[in-house]
C-alpha cells in the first residue's frame, strides 16, 4: 500500500521547560490542521514514558525514566485517527553514562526540544484495528 504525497511546507519550532511533549505537538497539528507530516527533533528531557509492543501479548509495556537525558533521536509521522491528527513518535535516549534507551514514545517532559513538522498534501493515511499485530496501522 503506497501513497504519494507531495511537499507541503516545513514547520520548525521549540517547546519550554516543562511541556509535555505528545500533548504539545498534538496541540499544534490540531491547530494547523496537519493530517500528513514527518516530525523530528532532538533535545533533552527531565522524563520520559517510552514502550515496547510485546507481540506475543499484543500489549505495550512501558516504562518511566526519571532522570536527565538527551533526545539523540526522536522521529515519527502524522496520520488519522478516529478523524482527528494523530503523532506516532519514536525516541532514542541518551542518559549520563552515555548509553542509550529507546521505543514507542508515549510521554516526555522537555528541558529543551527543537522540532520540525514536514507538513504533506495529500489523502491523509487513516489508522485501524490491525487483526494481524493488535496495533493501530494505517488501514487507507
Ligand atoms: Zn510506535
Amino acid at each position: 500500500m503506497l501513497k504519494d504525497f507531495n511537499f507541503k511546507k516545513i514547520i520548525q519550532g521549540r517547546l519550554f521547560k516543562g511541556d509535555e511533549i505528545i500533548s504539545e505537538i498534538t496541540k499544534i497539528l490540531k491547530e494547523k490542521s496537519i493530517n500528513s507530516g514527518l516530525i523530528s527533533g532532538i533535545g533533552a528531557v527531565t522524563k520520559a514514558k517510552i514502550g515496547y509492543y510485546d507481540q506475543k501479548t499484543r500489549q505495550y509495556m512501558s516504562k518511566e525514566f526519571c532522570e536527565p537525558m538527551e533526545i539523540l533521536s526522536l522521529n515519527g509521522n502524522v496520520s488519522l485517527k478516529d478523524g482527528e491528527p494523530f503523532a506516532h513518535l519514536h525516541i532514542i535516549l541518551s542518559k549520563e553514562d552515555y548509553t542509550t534507551i529507546g521505543g514507542h514514545l508515549f510521554e516526555a517532559v522537555v528541558f529543551a526540544f527543537e522540532f520540525e513538522i514536514i507538513e504533506l498534501h495529500g489523502i491523509a493515511y487513516e489508522r485501524g484495528y490491525d487483526e494481524d499485530t493488535g496495533l493501530f496501522l494505517w488501514k487507507s
